[in-house]
């Protein structure tokens, strides 16, 4: 699991004198005919390779490179099975190695620089929310973290102050009731104290409250209106008995559920854009003339969709036929899914991308945009 304390360490990296190799393999375990990962891999090290022997840069800066091409061929061992990518920010003269899988394919490509290369792992993350999911009662709470259908947990608290039925010997019931809200309240104002801490520090996008039933309606009435803005749901699970495969599948229906209510307004924005004439385009022409003037500033795609097409290799131009480039003359490439290269190149152009898994009227045109200007006319096709 990618966490933010990583994200950010990687962000920090770099402006240390020392290059950074970024690498980014995709997965692709169902893709038949495809070169093999380590055979990718290979030769996208080898195209490294020689700034790792070249003289005129310094013996530290080579000793550096030299070690990052031996250190990451050693460590990424066979293809993973499910599909995504595999990222690497290698700096082995400041002893910096990280490695990160990522749930979607970005394009394959070696970068060497001053900084890591962090634009393509930043725009796949950027389509999945994190999650803070607490599960609460009037003593304890257990924290956990929900990213990229992953769980982990984070804190356990458990208020001090022991109480129940022995403490209040000699006292009255309504004073105990009185007291055990008072420790109950305490504890709340403890907690978001410490959800306030993780939201600033977490990179926390959403909240979802869990527990019995009863409980869990006192604890979301103390939420300060910043907490509750991010609230995605409540959900119902016994703290003594729940696994952490519980909480991921009750965290994971109400996020799906938010996922599936933000894509239906992303398609509704598109149209309604589309309608007006305002910055949008819909179709999979047009958004493929879009993409390939980095015009694209959201993507939507049909999750489902996948459809034959051809690109320029010199100037990136994306189209469903052709054999020559309408823009430079060259011969074009066919690729089998030229929606994937799309999404590829939207993120390579900074843009934003949203996979759209419900069902919606995107279904039909397959994929759509928000743009960031007007297009131009497409180019009269040679043919
Ligand atoms: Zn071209």
């Amino acid at each position: 699991m990618i966490t933010q304390e990583q994200v950010d360490r990687i962000l920090r990296l770099g402006g240390n004198g020392l290059p950074f190799v970024s690498l980014y393999l995709p997965v692709e375990p169902d893709r038949p005919g495809r070169r093999t990962y380590r055979a990718r891999l290979a030769s996208l090290l080898e195209g490294i390779r020689p700034l790792a022997d070249d003289r005129s840069l310094e013996h530290a800066v080579r000793v550096s490179l030299r070690d990052d091409i031996a250190k990451i061929e050693k460590r990424l061992g066979e293809e993973p099975q499910r599909p995504g990518t595999v990222v690497v920010f290698s700096c082995s003269g400041h002893g910096v190695y990280e490695e990160v899988w990522l749930p979607r394919a970005t394009h394959e490509r070696v970068v060497v620089d001053a900084d890591p290369y962090v634009r393509p792992m930043l725009a796949v993350l950027d389509e999945y929310d994190r999650t803070c999911a607490v599960v609460v009662d009037e003593v304890t709470a257990q924290v956990w973290e929900y990213h990229l259908d992953e769980v982990r947990e984070l804190a356990a608290i458990r208020d001090r102050t022991t109480r129940g039925p022995e403490h209040a010997a000699g006292l009255d019931e309504v004073r105990v009731r009185d007291r055990a809200d008072e420790l109950s309240k305490r504890h709340y104002r403890r907690l978001i104290g410490e959800l306030k801490r993780l939201f600033k520090e977490g990179g926390f996008d959403l909240l979802a409250i869990g527990g019995h039933p009863y409980q869990v309606p006192a604890f979301i009435e103390f939420l300060p209106r910043d907490l509750h803005d991010r609230l995605v749901g409540r959900f119902t699970v016994d703290r003594d008995t729940a696994t952490a495969a519980d909480i991921r599948d009750k965290v994971r229906v109400l996020v799906t559920d938010r996922a599936y209510q933000e894509q239906e307004r992303l398609v509704g924005e598109i149209l309604e854009a589309v309608a007006t004439k305002h910055h949008a385009t819909v179709g999979l022409d047009d958004t493929l003339w879009a993409g390939s003037l980095a015009a694209i500033r959201t993507l939507a795609v049909d999750a489902q969709a996948v459809a034959p097409g051809v690109v320029c290799d010199r100037d990136g131009l994306l189209a469903r036929t052709g054999e020559q480039c309408p823009l430079c003359q060259d011969a074009l490439r066919e690729v089998p899914d030229v929606i994937e290269e799309l999404v590829k190149t939207v993120i390579e152009d900074g843009g934003e991308v949203r996979h759209i898994e419900t069902e919606t009227d995107l279904h039909t045109h397959l994929t759509g945009a928000l743009l960031r200007f007007e297009l131009p006319p497409h180019p009269v096709d040679a043919e």
